[in-house]
């Protein structure tokens, strides 16, 4: 057996193995949320970017079925369906919120509050996030803003001060320069445990998400969209096929890489 066929080999019963133990684990079912990342038309190898063609073409798509892309808080009429984009990268700004004002949709942004107007530390494509006056910007025109904790670490590896800050401290600080209510949190990597949604509530959230599954009654189900989703791919998502959820848990389960190499490689100054 060559080098070759033992890798293929192994990476074949590695993603069966994951469907296996996906289609057993994860909850599937319908679904009134998406989640986003990055929307950008710059080539990387990250999946979890959205070109601007296909979030055009996917926006049309569900106006064109009667659906209207809302913020989670107007997210509870038939039809409605809320975008999120978690990170609160520049590029939501320059070419997401133009497609959505386009479609007279709205969104919901998760900010890193420690990294607004900054660079993004915890992964390897470096990314601009939002600035004050892009947010307020965005806030008047009915956007919403939620938190991506503080520093977007691991949330279930940390102490009680560092959660409390991660969680608290973040609501705290965006609601004070916001001067409005941040009633959602989406955990950093989609990671959460118990004690991460128990200290969720005791800041104050209303509700968390993750990205893939969920089986806690505070964390909303999400449907990640990814570079290589099609209308007719979100549109089995949103009704909740299991093909897709196992295939978001696999994409999300591959987040852990980044975990991973953020604690073996030193960070970039
Ligand atoms: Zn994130």
């Amino acid at each position: 057996m060559t080098v070759y066929t033992a890798i293929i080999s192994f990476l074949l019963i590695y993603i069966i193995g994951w469907f296996i133990y996906a289609r057993i684990a994860i909850k599937s079912g319908p679904v009134n949320c998406l989640a986003f990342h990055d929307i950008g038309d710059e080539f990387d190898f990250s999946i979890s970017r959205v070109n601007t063609k296909s979030f055009d073409r996917l926006l049309r798509y569900l106006a064109q079925t009667g659906r209207r892309g809302t913020s989670i808080s107007e997210c509870d009429q038939p039809n409605t369906v809320a975008l999120t984009f978690d990170d609160g990268l520049e590029n939501f700004y320059h070419l997401a919120f133009p497609i959505l004002k386009r479609y007279g949709f709205r969104a919901t942004v998760f900010l890193v509050s420690d990294f607004i107007g900054k660079t993004t530390a915890w992964d390897y494509h470096e990314r601009n996030h939002l600035t004050w006056q892009q947010i307020a910007e965005l806030a008047a025109a009915g956007i919403e803003f939620g938190s991506h904790s503080a520093s977007h670490m691991d949330l279930r590896d940390l102490d009680d001060e560092e959660l409390s800050y991660e969680l608290c401290g973040s609501k705290e600080f965006l609601e004070q320069k916001l001067g409005q209510p941040v009633k959602y949190v989406s955990f950093p990597f989609g990671r959460f445990n118990k004690r991460v949604v128990q200290f969720s509530k005791k800041a104050g959230f209303i509700s968390g998400f993750g990205l893939a599954r969920t089986d806690n009654d505070f964390v909303l189900k999400r449907a990640c969209v990814y570079l290589y989703d099609t209308p007719y791919s979100i549109e089995k998502k949103l009704r909740g096929s299991w093909i897709e959820s196992c295939k978001d848990y696999i994409n999300n389960s591959l987040a852990g890489g980044t975990i991973i190499l953020r604690k073996l490689v030193p960070e970039k100054s």
